[in-house]
């Protein structure tokens, strides 16, 4: 049997609607991103690389020299965040590890996340993420975000912490946006593990029905036009939600996903 390789991006676009899961996924289309978004999105590339060579004891002089935000960034996050990144190393014990990756099968399916930076300890482990856009101002939006559930749930899974123990927080942080670093911390508890677990498998079983039915020809169900997203969605007009606009974005072949490699989007 094939194992179906998910992650927390898929199960996000799963939820939010199948179909576009479908024309994303399975059809492999996109639409091309306008040049400021490739512009923030190579930035927040590069502060993740900067994050994991410095955490890697790797030079990062280089980096620095050729972006001044990059250093301007990094010199205020590490202020905002010294607990983070103690100067003395010697009296600390705990298990780094930058771009950390997880993997575990969950009934048909393999789960995979990657920790932009884990912090463990005896009884103690935290999920570090890095954000290079503004914060959301619902925190409750960013907790039922899939990345935040499966992140926590995943840590729990295959480790020996008890949900009680393991703690997952978002920092952001913006070039020239006149605000400081700020984070956002989410703790885990036995009874958001069990209502994970009940999601994901709902989830999970849900795209199975979903596959069989698109191997046989039946497209994905799309979602209600009353819950207001179609009009912003890339693929409006392919869903027939909107008459397609003269100068709207024509829809492209992607390549499949690397899902280790996958670039930052916002949540
Ligand atoms: S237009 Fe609406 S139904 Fe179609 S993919 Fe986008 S969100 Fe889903």
């Amino acid at each position: 049997m094939t194992l179906l390789r998910v992650s927390q991006q898929q199960l996000n676009l799963l939820s939010t609607c199948p179909r576009k899961f479908q024309h994303t996924y399975l059809e492999q289309l996109t639409a091309p991103v306008s040049p400021e978004e490739e512009v923030r999105s190579d930035w927040g590339s590069q502060f993740h690389l900067l994050m994991q060579q410095r955490e890697m004891g790797l030079p990062i002089d280089i980096l620095l020299e050729t972006d001044p935000e990059l250093k301007q960034c990094l010199h205020e996050f590490l202020q905002a965040a010294p607990e983070l990144f103690p100067a003395d190393k010697s009296s600390d014990f705990s298990f780094r590890d930058p771009e950390h990756q997880r993997t575990f099968k969950f009934e048909n399916c393999l789960l995979t996340v990657v920790y932009d930076l884990l912090i463990a300890q005896e009884n103690l482990a935290r999920i570090l993420d890095w954000k290079t856009y503004p914060r959301p101002k619902n925190r409750h939006y960013l907790a039922q975000n899939w990345q935040t559930r499966l992140y926590l749930y995943s840590l729990v899974e295959t480790s020996d912490y008890a949900p009680e123990q393991v703690s997952m927080t978002y920092w952001f942080v913006r070039p020239n946006s006149g605000e400081p670093p700020a984070s956002i911390t989410f703790h885990y508890s036995h009874q958001s593990h069990q209502k994970n677990r009940e999601d994901l498998a709902e989830l999970l079983q849900q795209l199975e029905g979903y596959l069989e039915n698109y191997a046989q020809g039946q497209a994905l169900p799309q979602i209600s036009v009353t819950q207001g997203l179609c009009q912003s969605c890339q693929f409006s007009w392919r869903c027939q939600r909107t008459d397609q606009p003269k100068d709207s974005p024509a829809i492209v072949l992607n390549s499949l996903p690397d899902l280790d490699r996958i670039k930052e989007v916002s949540i």
